[in-house]
């Protein structure tokens, strides 16, 4: 694969599920420099640790180097500046599904009087443990630990527990989007917050 912006020949990703996960993690939250030391340490040569971190695009969909933002599949080349981008595929724990899952928190009906007038502004579809994201360990744990900014600001941060149901584990094996598991049934049955803590579980189907 050759970039044909920057003319280089760039790496194939040979990374174990968990090392793509943490290298999306750092990727999103724009640690570039974090991710070259990260792989210079396993092993990667230097000018390849180069190329992947600058090859990899943040935002999927959106090119690292213009505006272009409809790159389709994996390895995409750009088809207005010609740059080489990962582009790797959603996650079935994604920015689509938190910002869907934000907007339907309500707190208001839960019959917790001190959390009326809350409201969510905010999940992060990127865990502070990208490796709890892995196949094996949502099997294992059914769960995801993530941070959500909730209150009467909506600027809280809290910890937001989501846990699997068996509709959500069969999505999450088969690699769709989990959007499609967040119950419509009345909200007390699946949200609970600890305000004390700090704390909010849901329970996807
Ligand atoms: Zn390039
Ligand atoms: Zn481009």
């Amino acid at each position: 694969m050759i970039c044909k912006k920057c003319t280089n020949e760039i790496p194939e990703l040979n990374f174990s599920e968990e090392q793509l996960l943490e290298t999306r993690g750092l990727v999103a939250h724009g640690l570039k420099l974090f991710l070259v030391r990260k792989l210079l340490e396993q092993g990667v040569s230097h000018s390849d640790s180069k190329l992947i971190a600058d090859h990899l695009n943040p935002k999927i969909g959106h090119c690292n180097q213009c505006d272009f933002d409809e790159l389709k599949g994996e390895n995409a080349e750009c088809p207005e500046c010609g740059a080489f981008n990962y582009n790797l595929k959603e996650l079935p724990f994604n920015e689509a599904f938190c910002s869907r899952l934000e907007w339907s928190l309500d707190f208001d009906n839960l019959g917790v009087e001190e959390v009326k007038g809350f409201w969510c502004d905010g999940i992060s579809a990127f865990p502070p443990d990208m490796k709890s994201l892995s196949k094996a360990a949502i099997q294992q744990n059914r769960q995801i630990i993530t941070e959500a900014r909730i209150g009467k600001g909506g600027q809280d941060k809290y910890e937001l527990t989501i846990q699997l149901g068996p509709k959500a584990l069969d999505y999450y094996e088969r690699d769709l989007d989990l959007t499609a598991c967040i119950p419509d049934s009345d909200h007390r049955y699946w949200i609970s917050i600890d305000v004390e803590e700090q704390e909010v579980m849901v329970k996807l189907d």
